[in-house]
């Protein structure tokens, strides 16, 4: 059983959908005040309307991460709502599929500002208020294709994500000065809107791959970004934890045969 995390105010980048939705509602239903931010009204909305729904305390703040002034803005905004700032859970990221044959340069930089320059520019305004409580709490979002794997038409994205653990190692060393952890969470292929959109022959391939035999939920991420931001792993920073249901593992297609 971890502390209660009661009232501690959480800003979840991506939380309108998919993983940042399920990291959310997690955190929302052990009592945390969760702030949203996204681009798109809508599915925010319809997030924190569900999690309202369910007598939770939930709010959304307009975002684009890869923009500094609006990362500012949702800060401020988080602040302004809960009194204060205690969590960053960094998960917005996206992952079009284009070979480097084809990739025009303007989608490289899209992705890596998207998905690695909104890590530093969300850590980075979220200083001050870690600095103030001296006690903080970062998790990163992201992924086992970079750091881990490889997947065809993911170079761009893999390097964002192999990035973004590059970062937090010397970002925990950063932020110890102010008693704050920053870790990662590697998730393999969980089921989300983003997932869906590579279809049904993309998700049953991957589901015959992983040993569980299952894609994860999107609960499996929010609850190991949990243990993160919990007083109980406050001893650990700097470190990252692969959630994949064991896809990672098989050296080869007949060692996945003999399970
Ligand atoms: P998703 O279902 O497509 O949701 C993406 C979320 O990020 C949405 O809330 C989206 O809202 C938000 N977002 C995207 N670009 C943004 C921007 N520039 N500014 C603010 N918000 C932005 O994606 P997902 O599958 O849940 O993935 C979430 C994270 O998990 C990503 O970092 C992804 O790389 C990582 N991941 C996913 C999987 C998987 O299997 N699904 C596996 C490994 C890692 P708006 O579009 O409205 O802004």
């Amino acid at each position: 059983m971890l502390t209660s995390i009661k009232n501690r105010s959480v800003i979840v980048t991506g939380g309108s959908k998919g993983i940042g939705r399920g990291i959310a509602t997690v955190f929302a239903r052990q009592g945390a005040k969760v702030m949203i931010a996204a681009r798109g009204e809508e599915a925010a909305k319809e997030t924190v309307n569900a999690l309202k729904s369910e007598g939770l305390t939930a709010d959304w703040v307009k975002c684009d991460v890869s923009d500094w002034d609006s990362v500012q803005n949702m800060v401020a905004k988080t602040v302004e709502t809960f009194g204060g700032l205690d969590i960053l859970c960094a998960n917005a990221g996206m992952y079009p599929q284009t070979k480097m044959v084809d990739m025009d340069p303007s989608e490289w930089d899209n992705v890596i500002s998207t998905n690695l320059r909104s890590a530093f520019l969300c850590v980075k305004a979220c200083i001050p208020q870690f600095e103030k409580t001296g006690k903080g709490r970062v998790v990163l979002t992201s992924s086992i294709t970079g750091p881990v794997t490889g997947f065809p038409g993911w170079t761009h994205y893999g390097a964002s994500k192999a990035g973004q653990l590059g970062f937090l190692k010397t970002a925990a060393m950063e932020l110890s000065r102010y008693n704050t952890t920053i870790n990662a969470v590697m998730p393999g292929n969980i089921y989300t809107e983003g997932l869906e959109d590579l279809g049904q022959d993309y998700l049953d391939t991957m589901a015959a791959s992983i040993p569980l035999k299952r894609l994860g939920a999107v609960e499996d991420i929010g609850n190991a970004a949990l243990f993160f931001a919990s007083d109980e792993a406050g001893y650990i920073t700097g470190q990252q934890v692969v959630v994949d249901g064991g896809q990672i593992l098989p050296e080869s297609l007949e060692a996945l045969e003999e399970i």
